[in-house]
C-alpha cells in the first residue's frame, strides 16, 4: 500500500482488528519513509453479478430464489444448515470471483448443480431433473449411473455413516 503522504510504497501495518462485527478489518498503518501514520478498512466486496436470462433481460441475483431452490432439492436430505449455508456461500463467491458484472442464467445453474452434486447426489438429480428437463429415461439412469461412482459429502461425511 502506497504511503498517502508521500507516495513511498513502504508502509507497514501496525495494527489489524476486525471491526464491524468481523464484517471489516481495521488497519493501522504507517509510512517507512516520512513515518505518517493512516488507517485503512477493508471489507469483503458483497456486489454480485446482474443475471441475464435466456430472453436477454437482466435482473439482479435473487439469492432467496437460489436459496428456495436449493431447500427444495435437499427437503428430507441428510445435509445439516451449516453444510446449506456453506453451499450457498460457495456458489456466491464462485459467482463474484468470475469478476464479471453480468453472468448467464445458465451459469448460475450450472453453480448451482456443481455445488449440489458435491453435497447430495439426490438432491443434485432432483435439482437437476427439473432444471436440465433430461429428455428420457435413458438420460437420467446415465446420470444416476455415473453419480453412483462418485463420492459426496453426505454419503462419506462423518455424521452420516451407512
Ligand atoms: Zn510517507
Amino acid at each position: 500500500m502506497h504511503c498517502p503522504f508521500c507516495g513511498t510504497h513502504d508502509t507497514k501495518v501496525t495494527d489489524s482488528r476486525l471491526v464491524a462485527e468481523g464484517d471489516q478489518v481495521r488497519r493501522r498503518r504507517q509510512c517507512a519513509e516520512c513515518g505518517e501514520r493512516f488507517t485503512t478498512y477493508e471489507t469483503a466486496e458483497l456486489v454480485m453479478p446482474r443475471v441475464v436470462k435466456s430472453d436477454g433481460s437482466r435482473e439482479s441475483f435473487d439469492e432467496q430464489k437460489m436459496r428456495a431452490g436449493m431447500a427444495r432439492a435437499l427437503e428430507k436430505r441428510p445435509v445439516s444448515v451449516e453444510s446449506f449455508e456453506a453451499a450457498v456461500e460457495r456458489i456466491r463467491q464462485r459467482l463474484r470471483a468470475r469478476g464479471e458484472r453480468e453472468v448467464e442464467a445458465r451459469e448460475v445453474g450450472e453453480e448451482v448443480m456443481g455445488t449440489l452434486q458435491r453435497l447430495d447426489h439426490v438432491a443434485y438429480i432432483r435439482f437437476a431433473s427439473v432444471y436440465r428437463r433430461f429428455q428420457d429415461l435413458d438420460e437420467f439412469r446415465a446420470e444416476i449411473d455415473r453419480l453412483s461412482q462418485e463420492p459426496t459429502l453426505s454419503s462419506g461425511d462423518e455424521d452420516n455413516p451407512r
